[in-house]
């Protein structure tokens, strides 16, 4: 049984396809408190929400607290991306899918964050690997997202789908 941390509807639509198509059929977990300004997050969410619903894939809505994660990453916030603020921010939020997957009883969970070609593959690892090594019933799958004709079908249903054309990664640190 899969948790799979979903960012947003752009990142997770060939993975779910990926998934489904192979009859794996993911509880999506949507925790993402670094997306600032709270209306940016809500539009992500929503987004995601109704492709999930629209695919029958059960959703479970995080909290947003977004003074959580900034103490997450307290002293890192002028790091650039792809530095010690995204390796501390990938293990806040793969912690809390770890956790949750514990008491909801999965065995193992994945990010979507793997899929955005502007992420560290490598410490999008060390996040995953670092969230679930307390808990030895679960395991963090470690599949490269890109591959497999994902990354083609990830550019296609974005604009099948129409999706909403995100700017910046999500914290405010991330704006350009
Ligand atoms: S740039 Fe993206 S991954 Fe890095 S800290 Fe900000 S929201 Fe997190």
């Amino acid at each position: 049984m899969l948790l799979l941390h979903a960012c947003c509807a752009p990142c997770s639509a060939a993975i779910l396809e990926w998934l489904l198509n192979k009859d794996i059929h993911p509880t999506l977990f949507f925790f993402n408190p670094n997306i600032y300004p709270q209306q940016e997050y809500e539009i992500r969410k929503k987004e995601l929400q109704n492709y999930a619903k629209s695919l029958n894939v059960d959703f479970i809505d995080g909290d947003y607290d977004h003074k959580l994660w900034l103490n997450a990453i307290a002293g890192l916030e002028d790091q650039p991306e792809r530095g010690s603020r995204c390796l501390n921010c990938f293990k806040m939020r793969l912690l809390a899918t770890a956790q949750l997957a514990v008491q909801l009883g999965f065995n193992q969970i994945a990010t979507t964050l793997a899929s955005s070609r502007w992420k560290s593959l490598e410490q999008i690892a060390i996040a995953g690997n670092w969230a679930v090594s307390s808990f030895p019933a679960i395991e963090f799958w470690e599949k490269n997202w890109r591959k497999d004709g994902l990354n083609e079908r990830r550019r296609i249903l974005l604009k099948e789908n129409g999706f909403y054309n995100q700017q910046y990664c999500g914290c405010e640190f991330s704006v350009t």
